[in-house]
């Protein structure tokens, strides 16, 4: 899929949009969602130019791909919900409802999530 260099989060990533930053390194950005799902909803965004999780997957490096999970675990742990337990969403494409297409991670906690597919996350 084409990687469209003016979607949401290339100007998050640019300062170009504002965001409640939560974590920043040379390749990885996270924020909070501006419509939260959960009482803790961040996105966790490479820098790099890929549309979803399967993009990602398939055109970044392993240490790329690996740094970007560590710091998903380090983000959650960050916010408080290692404990309490949280949820990871990387959506792909339209039958997952992707809308942004810049690949990103939800990480939802802070209640009881409930069951894995509940039709769509941003009911709450
Ligand atoms: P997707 O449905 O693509 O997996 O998730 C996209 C997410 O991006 C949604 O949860 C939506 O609320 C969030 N989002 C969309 N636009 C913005 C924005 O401008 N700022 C922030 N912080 N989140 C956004």
């Amino acid at each position: 899929m084409f990687y469209d260099k003016n979607n949401i989060f290339a100007k998050i990533i640019l300062g170009d949009i504002p965001c409640k930053k939560i974590y920043e390194d040379d390749s990885v950005l996270a924020f909070e969602d501006v419509s939260p799902a959960a009482p803790t909803h961040i996105l966790v965004i490479p820098k790099g130019e890929y549309v979803s999780f399967d993009d990602f997957c398939k055109k970044a490096g392993d240490v790329e791909v690996s740094n970007f999970f560590k710091v998903v675990q380090k983000v959650a742990s960050q916010c408080g919900v290692s404990g309490s337990g949280y949820r990871v969403i990387m959506n792909h494409g339209d039958d997952a409802s992707q809308t942004v297409h810049h690949f990103h991670a939800h990480i939802l906690g802070g209640r009881n999530l409930g069951g894995l597919v509940q039709g769509d996350i941003h009911n709450r």
